[in-house]
């Protein structure tokens, strides 16, 4: 079996396009969706990330501020920053982008930003709510991740769906979304790590197998069965350009569709942004 490709580009495009149906509606009728990106330091992918957020905002109509804040900015100036970000009615949407600078505490930074305006989905109130299953923002990744398989024809429900990784930005919330009792997930769970004792005998289970651990080849062929459905979302830069967490030219052999790296989650990182900004937007004008 060879797999299909599952094409984050097209996916997320088509998911931008829909999005500027509704800012053209809402500027109809007096609302532009605005967000603020704070960038600290100089991280060379942070700011590659932070470019490519600006220029969807520019093709979609979303208003957006960037806030380019040098290294040695102090905790509280930035949380003077976000605090009148939090206060201006023109912004739906702050991001805060991680990871900061060593010196400064991260958790209170996205404390401070009201959940209402949490677009990036990692604000407590956001975690929590997602953990007991009541809509709030979703995390940009793990919800481009449900919406890949829901568009790719996936079915979720009832599969064994294993992740490796537990990070907070993917892992473990990608886990909670499949988990929910929702449409698009009702899946059965079970997350690796590097605790986990016999890592290929769960990934060998998989019907849904998601990767995000920051190693090249972390999955390999033999680690995989017959039609399994591949979600790489892995990023490394290597002497041979950009590749993910799967051997993607021995695992596709096998799986009956996977994402590739690049083109696959990244994409939709972004859109589900643009979403969330412009769902922001929504509530925020309807007083909700
Ligand atoms: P992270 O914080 O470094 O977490 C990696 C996770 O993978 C950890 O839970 C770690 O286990 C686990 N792990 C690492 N090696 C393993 C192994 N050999 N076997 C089993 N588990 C292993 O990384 P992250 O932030 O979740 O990101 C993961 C990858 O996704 C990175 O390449 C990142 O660049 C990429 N990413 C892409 C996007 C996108 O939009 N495409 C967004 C976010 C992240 P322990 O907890 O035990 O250490």
């Amino acid at each position: 079996m060879t797999a299909k490709i599952i094409d984050g580009k097209l996916i997320s495009s088509q998911i931008k396009e829909e999005l500027k149906e509704e800012i053209s509606e809402l500027k109809e009728k007096g609302i532009t969706p605005g967000i603020a990106v704070v960038i600290v330091g100089e991280d060379p992918a942070s700011k590659v990330y932070v470019g490519q957020k600006e220029k969807s905002c520019v093709a979609l109509g979303i208003y957006s501020e960037k806030h380019a804040l040098p290294e040695s900015i102090s905790q509280e100036e930035l949380l003077k920053l976000v605090r009148e970000l939090s206060a201006n009615p023109k912004i739906n949407g702050i991001l805060v982008q991680l990871p900061l600078p060593k010196h400064l505490d991260e958790g209170e930074v996205l404390l401070e930003i009201p959940p209402e305006k949490d677009v990036d989905g990692f604000h407590p109130v956001n975690v929590g709510k997602l953990v007991i299953g009541e809509p709030g923002y979703l995390p940009c990744t793990p919800h481009g991740i449900q919406e890949l398989l829901i568009r790719s024809g996936v079915e979720v429900a009832g599969k064994d769906a294993v992740i490796v990784g537990r990070s907070n930005i993917v892992g473990k919330p990608v886990a909670m979304i499949l988990l929910q009792k929702q449409k698009g997930a009702n899946a059965t769970v079970t997350v690796c790590h590097t605790g986990t004792k016999d890592m290929a005998a769960h990934t060998r289970r998989a019907d849904i197998l998601i990767v995000a651990a920051g190693r090249p080849k972390t999955i390999t062929a033999d680690m995989v069965k017959e039609g399994v459905v591949v979600i790489d979302v892995g990023v490394n830069r290597t002497e041979n350009g950009l590749v993910g967490d799967v051997d993607f030219e021995g695992v596709k052999e096998k799986a009956s569709a996977i994402t590739p790296v690049p083109g696959g989650v990244g994409p939709m990182t972004i859109a589900m942004l643009m979403k969330n900004t412009v769902e922001a937007a929504k509530k925020q004008a309807s007083g909700k």
